[in-house]
């Protein structure tokens, strides 16, 4: 007699949880991080930082042709 269900314990309350639980059930943690997947923010994060960076360039140059136009009358 066995459980076919794959369980493990929870960081926070040491109850046993269903393993691909993403919340603890007993004390309702958080367990999404815990489970190892963490490039899923890093990433959205990094897209965010890459479209700031694109952002602040596209302006400079935008400004510069400004400056050069005015300054060249
Ligand atoms: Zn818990």
């Amino acid at each position: 007699m066995s459980l076919a269900k794959e369980t493990k314990r929870c960081p926070f309350c040491k109850e046993v949880i269903n393993a691909t639980a993403v919340r603890c059930k007993h004390c309702h943690a958080d367990l999404s991080e815990a489970t190892g997947k963490k490039p899923t923010r890093f990433n959205s994060l990094n897209t965010f930082r890459n479209g700031f960076i694109t952002g602040v360039v596209f302006s400079a140059i935008v400004a510069l042709l400004i400056y050069l136009q005015c300054s060249g009358q």
